[in-house]
């Protein structure tokens, strides 16, 4: 499978693509997946991702066995039996709407065990979509202690907060829910001072039918990757808390050295994967003007910053705007 996608992103050539292969067989949890041959065929980490390794023992064994090949283990932070039933954030809104909650403490609690079994073992933990004040504080004392943990924030949880859920608005709709106004500013707090490294979009189309669903029956998720400049010079550059060389690098050379990619750099001999971007254009955003084929964004109408206009991968222009660019 990591070859296969290897190979697909290849003979596509419209972006680098670097799989990650996963923790567990069949993401099942029990045992450890083959993380030698995942990692000969392309695979830069492990994770089970979209769902949280809930053995401790397991997390642990993934930790010593991927230091071995010199890679991360990403961890989605989710204590199932607190979020168990949770559809939203536990707060007033979720009160408001009466849906069930899922508490900050769900995610932390993870946050809390995956840095105690960084220690134990010396092993990289990467903790993907950091949402709550806690565990920006957690991340922020492990890195004072000098453990190899990093994290990421998604725009989502930098720029909104669980008030957009009021209407049972299915694009608010995400694992790990939208948060409170302490946490968003927790996040940016963090982002500003290298507690959290790096900024990913955790990019999730739905189709408009799933999320046409009741808000209880919706599937968690929302599509990023071409709001993500829009929303970073918006809700950190313009309030002040990243300037614009920062945030660039927050989504291109840290991301790259977290994990180990040889990209991200405009540096001389470096491949040339750039992309273009104006970062003082103000756009609203409509589903008509995506071009992913699913636009269940948590921005529409909203008026955003910067838009790219070019993307060249391996010096080779594979996106401009407005220009219709044949396949490779
Ligand atoms: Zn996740």
């Amino acid at each position: 499978m990591v070859g296969f996608v290897v190979r697909q992103a290849i003979r596509a050539g419209k972006a680098r693509v670097y799989p990650i292969g996963c923790i567990s067989l069949g993401q099942k949890g029990q045992q450890l997946a083959e993380f030698g041959e995942m990692v000969g065929a392309g695979a830069v980490a492990v994770s089970d991702d979209g769902k949280p390794v809930v053995s401790s023992q397991l997390m642990r064994t993934a930790l010593e066995y991927a230091k071995v090949f010199g890679i991360p283990v990403a961890d989605h932070c989710e204590d199932p039996t607190l979020s168990l039933g949770g559809v939203m954030h536990e707060g007033l809104v979720a009160t408001k709407l009466g849906l069930k909650g899922i508490p900050s403490a769900a995610e932390e609690i993870m946050v809390a065990r995956d840095i105690v079994l960084s220690e134990l073992t010396g092993g990289h933990v990467h903790l993907c979509h950091i949402s709550t004040r806690g565990s920006v504080e957690m991340i922020r004392r492990a890195k004072q202690m000098g453990l190899r943990v990093t994290a990421e924030a998604t725009p989502n949880h930098f720029s909104l907060t669980h008030d957009l859920c009021l209407g049972y608005n299915t694009n608010a709709k995400m694992s790990p829910p939208l948060r409170e106004p302490e946490d968003v500013e927790a996040i940016r707090q963090g982002l500003k001072d290298g507690t959290i490294d790096c900024i990913a979009t955790d990019h999730a189309p739905h189709h408009y039918d799933a999320k046409q669903r009741e808000f209880d029956d919706a599937p968690n998720g929302v599509v990023g990757l071409e709001t993500a400049i829009g929303v970073g010079v918006r809700s950190l550059v313009e309030s002040g808390h990243l300037s614009l060389p920062e945030l660039i690098a927050r989504m291109s050379t840290v991301p790259a050295r977290v994990f180990r990619l040889p990209g991200g750099t405009l540096a001389v001999g470096a491949p040339a994967d750039v992309t273009v971007f104006d970062p003082t254009r103000l756009w609203t955003v409509r589903a008509e003007d995506l071009h992913s084929k699913s636009t269940n964004s948590p921005y529409l109408g909203q008026t955003l910053t910067g838009q790219a206009d070019l993307t060249a991968v391996g010096g080779r222009i594979v996106f401009e705007r407005g220009v219709q660019i044949p396949d490779a």
